[in-house]
């Protein structure tokens, strides 16, 4: 559906509710387009039918079912021949209306069954991904299928479509930044029903273990993020396949498919008005970003931090630390950044090439004797070791945010000058209990997500992304799932 498409459906559909339709504040509403089989039901549940019911086949079969599923003494039903279903839902929630979430929920119903959609598989490391029509099996226990609306690219998925020195767990669905609505949900699922807006997490919150349960941690002992797994916990199963043959699973979300399987404690309830277009960055990179500076760092005001590395986990540091009005480094090999970094509010550049004497030296010579905070977003040991040795001793906290390469050595010696290292996993946010309260940050304009998103390509042009981020040129780039 192309742009301009989009918006006469969203008018034709908004019409026929608030001119035809006009609901009442309390009305129930029915919106086909669903599938018409549902109704009857719709009439049980209702007691004696919906108020208004808004056709959106064109089939005849399903205009009469509209006409004979609203009440019998408020009969005034509206007929409207595009799909518009969504817009006319949010139209309806906009009303006030009451609206028969469930009752959709049913009338789509291809719980329990296997459905078939495009999902982009990367078949070889580095190869580009293919757009195939996949096989999506229902989900099983504690489990839920999720229609994808969003999904955004992350050096993580670049980083495992590469593979360089990794397992070769191949064909697989990478993506784990994403928004979607549920669209069924398995055995043991009480928490999400269908119609729930949710963003995936790589990692997960089962609420019941140590780490769970613990204020502190978010490094949960059942769902923590296993990048060697591409198969769901509960039955060492693929839920996605080709003709029978089983395409593997990416950090327990595989966001770049029009449906995907993930279990219910990877997913964040949040906001239903949250625009999925935007919110859809929150589920790693942004939220790790903005989490290590607010839950780990915590800079107080004027607090001067050095930021090493780029790419939307160092910028999302940039929010907390301009209200700050503190002195922003920012340090990174290459020189073109200056301008992205400029714009999110830093105030020095540093380019560790450009000197002839170690990193922490320049920055310790900038701010008499090192900054408060500073933030390692590359995972290189070189930066690691800069990154404690640039904070001021005494009372300096270096956070490293990047896992360490595996070859990392301490030099335990610098451990000795009164400076802290923390090191955090995710911001600190547990996935199910602090991802919505993110998106409310956003909601509330706190947290402004639109100058991360460089970059918008319809699903088929997934590769596109990888080509902008491998490039340096996007920050955020959003796939749109559905053209
Ligand atoms: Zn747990
Ligand atoms: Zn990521």
């Amino acid at each position: 559906m192309s742009n301009t498409a989009g918006r006469v459906i969203r008018r034709k559909g908004f019409g026929a509710t608030v001119n035809v339709a006009k609901p009442t504040k309390g009305s129930t509403v029915a919106v086909f387009g669903l599938g018409a089989v549902g109704l009857v039901l719709i009439a049980e549940m209702t007691n004696g039918g919906v108020d208004r019911s808004i056709e959106c086949t064109g089939s005849t079969e399903a205009m009469i079912s509209a006409f004979e599923c609203v009440h019998d003494s408020r009969a005034f039903p509206s007929s409207h021949t595009n799909n518009c279903t969504q817009k006319v839902l949010n139209t309806t929630k906009a009303l006030k209306s009451q609206f028969i979430f469930r009752a959709q929920g049913k009338m789509t119903n291809k719980a329990g069954q296997v459905i078939r959609c495009k999902a982009a598989v990367a078949w070889e490391a580095g190869k580009p991904l293919e757009i195939e029509d996949v096989e999506v099996a229902p989900p099983q226990k504690f489990e839920v299928r999720v229609k994808i609306h969003y999904t955004s690219l992350c050096h993580t998925d670049v980083y495992f479509w590469e593979a360089k020195g990794q397992n070769l767990i191949f064909p697989r669905i990478l993506g784990h930044e994403a928004g979607g609505i549920v669209e069924s949900v398995g055995e043991g699922v009480t928490d999400l029903a269908p119609g729930d807006h949710v963003l995936p997490v790589f990692t997960g919150e089962c609420k019941k273990c140590a780490h769970c349960k613990s204020k502190e941690s978010n490094l949960c002992d059942l769902l923590r993020i296993n990048t060697d797994r591409g198969v769901m916990i509960h039955d060492q199963k693929s839920r996605f396949s080709i003709k029978g043959e089983p395409i593997f699973h990416f950090v327990g979300t595989s966001t770049f498919s029009q449906y995907t399987v993930v279990h219910v404690g990877c997913l964040a309830k949040i906001n239903p008005d949250a625009p999925l277009d935007k919110v859809c960055v929150l589920g790693c990179e942004i939220s790790t970003g903005f989490g290590a500076i607010v839950n780990v760092a915590k800079p107080k005001k004027g607090s001067t931090v050095a930021v090493f590395g780029l790419g939307a986990v160092g910028l999302a540091k940039e929010p907390e630390c301009v209200v700050l009005q503190g002195l922003l480094v920012w340090i990174q090999i290459l020189s073109d950044v200056n301008k992205v970094a400029k714009k999110f509010g830093v105030t020095e550049f540093v380019n560790p090439e450009g000197h002839n004497k170690p990193v922490h030296e320049v920055i310790s010579d900038m701010t008499e004797g090192g900054v408060d905070i500073s933030v390692e977003c590359t995972g290189s040991t070189d930066a690691m070791i800069s990154a404690f040795e640039c904070v001021h001793d005494g009372w300096g906290v270096a956070v490293l945010v990047e896992v360490p390469h595996e070859d990392a050595v301490s030099n335990t010696y610098k451990l000795r000058s009164e400076r802290t290292l923390k090191s955090t996993f995710f911001g600190n946010y547990k996935p199910r209990s602090d991802i919505p309260s993110v998106v409310e940050k956003y909601m509330n304009k706190e947290l402004k997500l639109e100058k991360f998103i460089t970059h918008q390509v319809p699903f088929s042009k997934i590769n596109k992304a990888f080509k902008y981020m491998r490039e340096g040129e996007s920050i955020r780039c959003v796939i749109k799932m559905e053209e």
